[in-house]
């Protein structure tokens, strides 16, 4: 006997069909998020605890024994902690749950959102509001953390950290009303945080989105002005909850969806030139505060410069800088010369160059056989989009490279260095994979048919090699 008997068929149309297996853990997620969001806060608290015992503790701690280990040293432990779990994972998470480190649990971006309660709430001005600044504030911080040499000396990740958390209270202090301006305009890795959300499977949606593409507002809920009723991007969200209301039949609805989406669907989600160069110029930098650490040419570089500077006079060359700038530490045998710093910035500015440059032309000959092959859309539309083909494998850069200390422990295992370098290789390899195959959804949105999608993919094949090769000394050593 049938189940149904009973059920008009006008009644079978409206009815609202059973949740599938997806919208079901939406609808939890929203539940738990939405009902826990006032407890966030002790969260907070609980983390900017935990940031001064793993930043700032360290810095007072006495020096680790020439033997000692990350397992019998609590200085040692604490570093892993920083560089070998947060800072990586924070970056590779985004993948499944986009921004929710910012959302939730990071202590800079609420201490900034707190501060904001009590202080001037001036307008945001045109220098913060400009697309550069957080390019800038990620490039000066990334050549600071290596002058300073953050990763090995406590002090110097102290004063690093501690010096962005002041900053980001300064901000909170001055400008926006109810806003996070710190982490939508300065933060260092707020934007590159961004960039790869855009790869998330997570996604914030109005469920009813209103027409027209400017998305920034200082009005509404949204801590990082996001107009919600015209969202259509992920970058700026930070998964704080605070826009959804699973009662209401408007506002915003959170999505689940395969990683990469919204980058196959660039076209449709505010593709960005600024951010597709970033993109080039971020991976450029990380590359080079990595390539000075362990290739000979830069070591040839800085000879031939001090030769240089003590033949024409420069002797300020020579000289050992400030340590608020740059690494002093003669108690470990480290110290810098202005020398080293000049010649760091320039290797990595180099770096950063060559790479947007070789990436900025291998894109714009994508975009022209991508149009010959019958992309809609003018030279420059194409190029952003294209662009965003590399963030696969320019994130999984940034993790090997950034994250080298993550692996360390299972050199001690079984499989020893092998097994280290055939896991790096494995997320390499998967990151270009994943570049190809958004490289080809990125020219199927394009309308480039099937057929002719082959060769305007070949140039991004061999940018994701490139970046490989530029690695190649992280992932295998040299
Ligand atoms: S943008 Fe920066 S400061 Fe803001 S929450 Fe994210 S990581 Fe923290
Ligand atoms: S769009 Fe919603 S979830 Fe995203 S940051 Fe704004 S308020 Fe939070």
């Amino acid at each position: 006997m049938s189940l149904e008997i009973g059920i008009s068929d006008d009644a079978r149309k409206t009815a609202t069909p059973a949740p599938d297996g997806r919208h079901r853990v939406v609808q939890a997620l929203e539940s738990l998020f939405v009902t826990h969001r006032r407890h966030v806060k002790w969260l907070q608290a609980a983390m900017l605890l935990v940031f001064l015992i793993v930043v700032a503790l360290p810095a007072v701690l006495p020096e680790p024994a020439p033997e000692a280990t990350a397992w019998t040293d609590p200085r040692l432990a604490l570093k892993y902690l920083l560089w070998g779990l947060w800072f990586p994972l924070v970056f590779l998470t985004v993948i499944v749950v986009g921004r929710l480190w910012c959302g939730v649990f990071c202590p800079m971006g609420a201490a900034s959102e707190f501060a904001n309660r009590f202080g001037l709430q001036r307008s945001i001005p045109a220098w913060i509001r400009w697309e550069g600044t957080p390019a800038i504030s990620f490039i000066v911080t990334t050549l600071l953390g290596q002058t300073l040499g953050v990763r090995d000396h406590p002090e110097a990740a102290a004063g690093l950290f501690g010096l962005t958390m002041l900053l980001a209270i300064l901000t909170g202090l001055v400008y926006g009303r109810g806003k996070r301006v710190w982490c939508r305009h300065l933060c260092p890795i707020g934007r590159v945080l961004g960039l790869y959300s855009r790869l998330g499977s997570v996604q914030f949606a109005p469920r009813r989105r209103l027409p027209g593409n400017r998305e920034y507002t200082e009005r509404g809920v949204c801590p990082t002005m996001i107009d919600t009723a015209r969202k259509t991007e992920s970058r700026h969200c930070i998964a704080c909850f605070r826009c959804v209301n699973p009662a209401a039949a408007g506002g915003v609805k959170l999505e689940l969806h395969h990683p990469g989406k919204e980058v196959e669907r660039i076209r449709d989600h505010h593709a960005n030139k600024a951010e597709t160069w970033f993109l080039f110029l971020d991976t450029g930098v990380a590359l080079g505060g990595f390539l000075w650490l362990v290739l000979p040419i830069y070591q040839d570089l800085r000879q031939a410069l001090g030769e240089w500077a003590i033949d024409h006079g420069w002797d300020w060359l020579t000289r050992i800088g400030p340590s608020w700038l740059m690494v002093v530490h003669p108690e470990r045998g480290e110290t810098f010369l202005w020398l080293d710093f000049v010649a760091i910035i320039g290797f990595m500015l180099g770096c950063m160059l060559v790479l947007t440059t070789i990436l900025g032309a291998i894109t714009a000959l994508t975009a022209k056989l991508a149009r010959q092959a019958g992309a809609e859309g003018s030279f420059s539309q194409c190029f952003t989009e294209l662009g965003y083909q590399y963030s696969p494998v320019a994130l999984m850069s940034l993790f090997i490279g950034l994250g080298a200390e993550l692996l360390t422990p299972l050199r001690y295992g079984p499989f020893g260095d092998f097994g280290v370098h055939a896991i790096r290789g494995g997320l390499f390899a998967a990151g270009i994979v994943w570049s190809v195959l958004l490289g080809w959804r990125i020219l199927e949105r394009q309308g480039v048919p099937a057929a002719k999608r082959s060769l305007p993919l070949l140039p991004g094949l061999v940018g994701s090699v490139l970046v490989g090769i530029g690695w190649w000394p992280a992932i295998f050593g040299l």
